[in-house]
């Protein structure tokens, strides 16, 4: 609790801009919650997979809604997702998760379950909060809003250095162009362009908006 009040910090962007990263890094720093709400859509996508449901298939998805437990969690400061109570973990990451995600993620009765469970980290503490609809939908009252971009080529080149697949311009392309929800710089957010950034300047480069924003001075903590 932050003077009576948690705060959420929004962190959008495209796939691969290093949001993750930066949010995690930020969220040590101060103490606070890294919210990774990916991991969120990544999982209901995950799901289809095990329960053979096409997520082309809307009343299939939303059907599966209705049967497969998502219990949202944290450990270590970071959140977790358990699907059934299993721990999907590294397996929310393959290439098969990636081609489905975004067609899950378009679905507004999955987006509707999962904003509210992303507003419900609010209440254990304040939260560094990373996704695609952050400052735009979950969080839109929040005067904490970032959105990090990079070049594709230095995103697709991030994502083969980890040696995971990920076709990031389709990706991005069905997240811009969606009806609900699209992937775009919320009302009121700084961008940061990171492709020629280290992690270490695109941190210090968002403490610095926190800071102009009025970020308190609890949460900058150690960075004030
Ligand atoms: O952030 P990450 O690349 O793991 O997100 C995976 C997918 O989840 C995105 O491509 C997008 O389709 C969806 N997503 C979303 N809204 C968010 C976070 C992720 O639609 N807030």
């Amino acid at each position: 609790m932050i003077g009576g009040e948690n705060i959420a910090i929004a962190i959008d962007g495209p796939a691969a801009s290093g949001k993750s990263t930066v949010a995690k890094t930020l969220a040590r720093r101060m103490g606070l919650i890294m919210v990774n709400t990916g991991a969120m859509y990544r999982a209901v996508a995950w799901a289809t997979i095990r329960e053979s449901v096409d997520p082309d298939d809307v009343r299939g998805v939303v059907g599966m809604l209705g049967e497969v437990d998502f219990s949202c969690g944290v450990e270590d400061g970071v959140s977790t997702i358990l699907v059934d109570g299993f721990y999907p973990g590294e397996e929310l990451r393959q290439d098969a998760v990636n081609q489905r995600v975004s067609r899950v993620a378009a679905i507004p009765e999955v987006r509707e379950l999962l904003v509210a469970k992303q507003r419900d980290y609010l209440e254990l503490g304040s939260v560094v909060m990373e996704g695609r609809d952050i400052g735009s939908v979950v969080f839109p009252d929040t005067p904490f809003k970032i959105y990090i971009d990079a070049s594709e080529e230095v995103r697709l080149a991030r994502r083969s250095a980890e040696g995971l697949a990920d076709a990031v311009a389709k990706r991005d392309a069905e997240d811009s162009k969606r009806k609900v929800s699209p992937l775009v710089v919320a009302d009121g957010a700084v961008v940061i362009d990171s492709s020629e950034m280290s992690i270490d300047e695109v941190v210090s480069a968002a403490l610095e908006v926190l800071r102009e924003r009025g970020a308190p001075a609890e949460v900058l903590g150690a960075d004030k």
